[in-house]
């Protein structure tokens, strides 16, 4: 079983805090045809089929056309397959705008398979979303989520981003009543970080604005988790809330370390062997991606994208960092060294001094507790370079740094 992302590059205007890949240019004629071929190309890599999960994300792909879309699906079964038993159907999701949202778009995703939306509301607050450079307001968030709703889509989630600079508990209130109105399967709810590189990167460095104290910060995110709480959500991953049976199954094969393919420029995707793990990525601009699709049949042309190999060491401490973000299912380390025939002391050392500061717990998985949670990075780093005795953790910063803000 495996997990598939394609990336759908194209945004019609970009969002000064993304580092994701994207591009406004239009999309030209060949880009699907060079997505089918990039699909072949990764099957003769990874062709552990059938696929549990596809992943539409970008990019905009709610900017897809919907021929494509069913192009992808149609190869994605006649390479890999898809589940055989109906009770246990793919997971297929599709990041949208709200402003390109409609009831008859919706119906026709339906139609072709995609069972999730990824909604990108982001906030309810039009100063909010005009900051964030969105092209969307919030009435347009709520009329998409409620069309996504009305369509029978059993799955969707809805984001927010929180921790803008000026923000205030009252205004991070205002967007969650307004999702607590709406109550979708699924949230999630990302702190703001600020990338190099990106708009908002360039107008820090400028002092053009101040990111929000770390301690506001944390309270914010406390206050989220509070809230969600206060629903009846799972709070399964760090920034990620569910329903029961509502989990994101995509993004646990992420968290899992595990194997899974990245179709589309920038994407990236790996597979797990009996020495470890094998990453391959592809050029991150939509010129090289396809001269280098063009260039030769045989997969990943040496410099033409990521190429990177880790041992079954480095698979471990890496899949346990990773991993510890998972707080349903934590992370067992000594399952996974079974499943290589390796130990690691050291690894083990630094998990039991976790265990012992109060922020790990064990029973069968490890797993971070609540006071864990908000070291969850140093935890993390322990984990990663296993440096016992190093001094004792401060501060927290794991809670803004992977998340990513969909569309
Ligand atoms: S956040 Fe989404 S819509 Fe905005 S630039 Fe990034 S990928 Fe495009």
């Amino acid at each position: 079983m495996t997990a598939v992302y394609v990336h759908y590059p194209y945004c019609e205007t970009l969002c000064p805090y993304c580092d994701f890949f994207s591009s406004t240019r239009s999309e030209d004629q060949g880009f699907f045809p060079a997505l089918i071929r990039d699909l072949e190309r990764w099957n003769h890599w990874l062709d552990e089929g059938p696929v549990r999960s596809l992943y539409f994300g970008g990019g905009t792909p709610s900017r897809m056309s919907v021929a494509g879309l069913r192009q992808v699906m149609t190869t994605v079964a006649r390479l890999w397959g898809w589940p055989a038993s109906p009770a246990s159907p793919a997971e297929v999701t599709l990041e949208a705008n709200p402003g390109d949202v409609t009831p008859a778009l919706l119906a026709a995703w339906r139609e072709a398979g995609v069972t999730r939306i990824s909604l990108g509301s982001q906030s309810f607050r039009d100063e909010e979303l005009q900051f964030l450079g969105r092209r969307h307001d919030a009435a347009q968030a709520l009329d998409a989520a409620r069309m996504i709703a009305d369509a029978g889509f059993a799955s969707y989630s809805l984001d927010l981003i929180f921790g803008l600079p000026g923000q205030s508990d009252r205004d991070l209130d205002e967007s969650l009543d307004m999702l607590a109105a709406l109550r979708p399967p699924h949230v999630s709810l990302y702190g703001l970080t600020i990338e190099e590189g990106t708009a908002f990167g360039t107008a820090l460095a400028q002092g053009l604005f101040d990111e929000m104290k770390r301690d506001q910060w944390l309270g914010m995110y406390q206050r989220v988790c509070q809230w969600a709480q206060s629903l009846h959500y799972h709070h399964y991953e760090v920034s990620n809330f569910a329903q029961p049976g509502h989990e994101s199954r995509h993004n646990r094969q992420y968290w899992r370390n595990r194997s899974w393919v990245g179709v589309g420029p920038a994407a990236h995707g790996q597979r797990l062997t009996a020495e470890g793990l094998e990453r391959r990525g592809n050029p991150r601009s939509v010129r090289a991606w396809r001269q280098n699709l063009e260039a030769t049949d045989r997969p990943f042309l040496a410099g033409a994208g990521l190429r990177e190999s880790l041992s079954a060491d480095a698979w471990l401490r890496e899949a346990c960092m990773i991993g510890l973000r998972d707080l349903e299912l934590g992370i067992a380390p000594e399952r996974w060294c079974g499943e290589f025939g390796i130990d690691d002391p050291a690894l083990f050392a630094a998990i039991q001094a976790a265990k012992a500061s109060g922020w790990i717990e064990r029973s069968g998985a490890c797993r971070l507790t609540s006071k864990g949670l908000l070291v969850a990075d140093q935890v993390a780093e322990r984990l990663l370079n296993a440096t016992l005795g190093s001094d004792q953790l401060q501060g927290a910063s794991v809670l803004g740094q992977v998340p990513r803000a969909d569309v």
